[in-house]
């Protein structure tokens, strides 16, 4: 049996992860778990995984978690420093699942009580990538990717050596917008924002899908989690979403992997790994899909993409304000007081803020991230 905390377990890769739990109980104990707000699902969840500790961030509804817990012997804790307390419980496999900024300290914090952290939250690795990886090295802690293109890389690598890799093929739906001219780009509402074409996942992800941002963020943890360099990772354009991403090889061999656009198969290899457990998902019908195509991203449309390039470049603390700027439009977005266009343009002025004030620096600990992110967030803030 794997002990397991589940950080983010109210949310969509946290639901999916849950699925595939419930198909392996006889292999994972689940230790404790975790959710922002939604306290009425966490409660539940905790009954039905069995789970021993159950965390709710938002310290408001801690009252309500104690009562609906009543009478079980589940124990109960909340706010940031209760994320971080469950963070400190020794297991096996730490699934970090919680959405952006909020999910790095107790992520970070887990690297060095959990033996593998299976890694969703990659906004852990876009604002803080160099600490990041130094800290599971220190402590011995295995990363395992939950992105699928990330798990698609991990996968085509596996029984090969990392020095004969020669680029990874970064795989991209493209979003809803992908044929939008420049025009139609400028009137894009939030509702069809929020419709991706392929994937069904949490309302911030599902924007940064829209803006490329999401793909931006993948580069940079790509970067950090596999040997290459920048210009060894390349985005393709891929609408139907069937092959996650892919190796070339020195002998000029792609290998891909492919997969239904769903995150089980992602979740179960990185808490399986290295054995691959068996999943009663629907299988991906080749004759259905029956085309597979490949196009070039567009980076004048999508800026999103090309500032994240431009931030593993400049190195120190520019992806730590791009991720922050990205979150604070993004929020906006979301409230409907920016438009669409707006996200990439905030995201950018931020940067140029951010370096006209000197404020991107080379971080030596998690505060000098932590400065950063307040200070970029305010900057952005004042941008609508
Ligand atoms: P969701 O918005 O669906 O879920 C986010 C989770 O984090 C929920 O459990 C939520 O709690 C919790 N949460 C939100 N804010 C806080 C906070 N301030 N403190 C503590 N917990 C908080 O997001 P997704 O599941 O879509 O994404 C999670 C992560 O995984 C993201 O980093 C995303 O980029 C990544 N990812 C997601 C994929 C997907 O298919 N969805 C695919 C690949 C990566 P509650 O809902 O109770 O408020
Ligand atoms: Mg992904």
């Amino acid at each position: 049996m794997k002990t397991i905390n589940i950080f983010g377990v109210t949310g969509s890769v946290g639901l999916s992860s849950v699925k595939v739990l419930k198909q392996h109980q006889d292999k994972f104990s689940v230790n404790a778990i975790t959710g922002g707000n939604n306290v009425e699902l966490l409660a539940k969840l905790a009954v039905e995984l069995n789970a021993k500790y159950a965390v709710i961030a938002n310290e408001t509804k801690f009252e309500t978690l104690k009562s609906l817990l009543s009478g079980t012997d589940i124990k109960i804790d909340c706010g940031k420093g209760g994320l971080l307390r469950a963070a400190e419980q020794e297991v096996d496999i730490c699934l970090a699942a919680i959405v952006g900024y909020a999910g790095l300290k107790p992520t970070m914090r887990s690297l060095k009580y959990a033996k593998r952290v299976a890694l969703a939250n990659k906004e852990c690795l876009v604002a803080a990538g160099e600490l990041f990886i130094a800290e599971a090295k220190k402590h011995g802690c295995e990363i395992l990717p939950v992105d699928s293109e990330h798990s698609a890389m991990f996968q085509c690598l596996q029984g090969s050596q990392n020095k004969q890799m020669e680029k990874i093929l970064l795989t991209a739906s493209g979003g809803p917008f992908r044929r939008y001219t420049m025009d139609e780009m400028r009137h894009i509402t939030l509702k069809q924002a929020l419709k991706h074409p392929n994937w069904n996942m949490g309302a911030k992800i599902t924007i940064d899908s829209a803006t490329m941002m999401n793909k931006g963020n993948e580069l940079i943890e790509a970067f950090y989690l596999f040997p290459v360099s920048l210009e060894q990772i390349e985005v393709v354009v891929h609408k139907q979403s069937i092959i996650h991403s892919m190796i070339q090889y020195c002998d000029g061999s792609i290998i891909a992997q492919l997969g239904a656009p769903e995150m089980g198969t992602a979740i179960a290899y990185a808490i399986g790994w290295p054995n691959r457990l068996e999943l009663d998902f629907k299988r991906l019908d080749l004759f259905e899909i029956a085309e597979l195509s490949f196009e070039k991203p567009d980076e004048k449309r999508f800026k999103c993409l090309s500032l994240s390039k431009y931030a593993v470049k400049q190195g120190g603390t520019c992806a730590t304000v791009l991720n922050a700027a990205n979150e604070v439009a993004v929020d906006a977005f979301l409230k409907n007081k920016i438009s669409f266009l707006n996200i990439a343009d905030i995201c950018e002025e931020t940067i140029n803020k951010a370096q006209s004030k000197n404020i991107i620096v080379n971080a030596s600990e998690l505060n000098d991230i932590c400065e950063v992110d307040t200070m970029a967030r305010q900057i952005a803030m004042t941008l609508f």
